[in-house]
């Protein structure tokens, strides 16, 4: 049943997608990676899998098994539109793809068991692929695509498809009628080719989408505290220096702010209500402001704020609402009830050269405000 002359050779293709296929799909148990690249990998070690029975089976043996190497030829596809409509959020429906796959493979069984044609069954390695790939080609269309990445990943796609297509008019209305041998036929090995080149594209594409989504949820993990979400202190630092090179004079606020005596509600409430509180006050804090506006953790239950282009007064209206909904905001933790109050400094500069001063000049106003009684704003007199 083997093929006599099987050599290494032969089997490394499928071996290479075999081996790929599988230590992707099971890096999710060591690793978070994106849900398409595992799909990819799935797809990849099904259709490693199918090439591989191609490569070891005697050829006279092949119609007898090749309803089931179809099968699994079928699903690799089907995992790979479903990774495509992943990284691309287009719908797909599993329903419409089995029964796709469920009429190839009688189709299938029929031309190679009960009327063997070699073609015809070729031809349906090609129409089920092509209809389970369009068969959401619409939403394809539609899909609105930021990244570049994702447009070339839906380019390629449609190239496939193209490709596949006219591979399939070739095979059946060209070659067909005439009978000529597939092997020695120069367009149809060009095809081929330029199918598996299209491929390697694709599964290339979908592994640099992967590389960029790991990168950027690094990136974004890198300046984001976790228990708020708000900037860190580096992220802060960051947006300030492309501020200093972008913006134009104008009158902008920085404020500094801490919680009072937060560490009497740790002591009281323990460590995990006072994280709670600590969220519930950042929120509090960052729905107070507008889209221009920054906010990042610097420390503990230490804030820093900047009101980007804005008048004194709106920005004293802005600290006192902030000041005010916080030391109304009875917090319902746990089914403890707790109430936090805030202290404010609050600075102005013109020109983002002056930005580091004015921080200073806030955190000592925001110690006045301690020193004064707490639970207030102390300001800046002059500009
Ligand atoms: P003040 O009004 O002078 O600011 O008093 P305070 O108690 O808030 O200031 P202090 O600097 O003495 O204590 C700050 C406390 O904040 C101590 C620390 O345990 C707590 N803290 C800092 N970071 C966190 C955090 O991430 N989670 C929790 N639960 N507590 C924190
Ligand atoms: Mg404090
Ligand atoms: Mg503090």
């Amino acid at each position: 049943m083997l093929v006599p002359q099987l050599n290494a050779f032969s089997l490394v293709t499928p071996l290479f997608m075999i081996t790929m296929g599988f230590v992707i799909s099971i890096m999710p148990f060591i690793k978070h990676i994106p849900d398409y690249l595992v799909r990819y990998g799935y797809s990849t070690a099904l259709a490693g899998t199918a090439l591989l029975m191609y490569s070891i089976i005697q050829p006279t043996e092949i119609p007898r098994i090749s309803t089931i190497i179809s099968g699994l030829l079928f699903f690799s596809v089907a995992l790979f539109v479903q990774a495509v409509s992943l990284r691309l959020k287009v719908k797909i429906s599993w329903l419409f793809m089995l029964l796709i796959i469920a009429i190839g493979m009688s189709i299938t069984f029929y031309f190679s068991i009960i009327d063997e044609q070699y073609s015809y069954r070729l031809s349906m390695l090609a129409i089920v692929p092509i209809a389970l790939f369009t068969h959401n080609l619409p939403a394809l269309y539609e899909a609105q695509l930021k990244h570049r990445l994702d447009r070339l990943l839906r380019v390629s796609v449609v190239l496939l498809i193209f490709v596949v297509i006219f591979r399939i008019g070739y095979l059946m209305f060209v070659l067909e009628p005439s009978n000529e041998i597939l092997a020695n036929n120069m367009l149809f090995a060009t095809l081929q080719l330029l199918i598996l080149v299209l491929s390697i594209a694709l599964a290339a594409l979908l592994i640099s989408c992967a590389i960029q989504d790991i990168y950027q949820e690094l990136k974004r993990e890198s300046r984001i505290d976790p228990l708020t979400g708000l900037l860190n202190r580096r992220a802060f630092q960051e947006k300030i220096q492309q501020r200093q090179q972008r913006s134009s004079p104008s009158q902008h606020a920085v404020i500094v702010c801490d919680i009072d005596h937060f560490k009497h509600i740790n002591d009281n409430y323990g460590h995990k209500i006072g994280d709670i509180a600590l969220k519930k006050v950042a929120d509090i804090l960052r729905k107070s402001l507008r889209k221009q506006d920054e906010i990042s953790r610097i420390g503990g239950e230490e804030f820093l704020i900047l009101l980007h282009d804005i008048d004194r007064d709106t920005a004293l209206l802005v600290v006192e609402r902030m000041r005010h909904h916080i030391e109304q905001s009875v917090m319902n933790i746990q089914n403890q009830k707790i109430k936090i109050t805030i202290s404010f400094g609050i600075s102005f500069f013109q020109d983002y050269a002056q930005i580091h001063e004015s921080i200073q000049h806030a955190d000592l106003l925001l110690y006045q405000s301690k020193k004064y009684g707490r639970n207030q704003v102390q300001w800046q007199l002059s500009p």
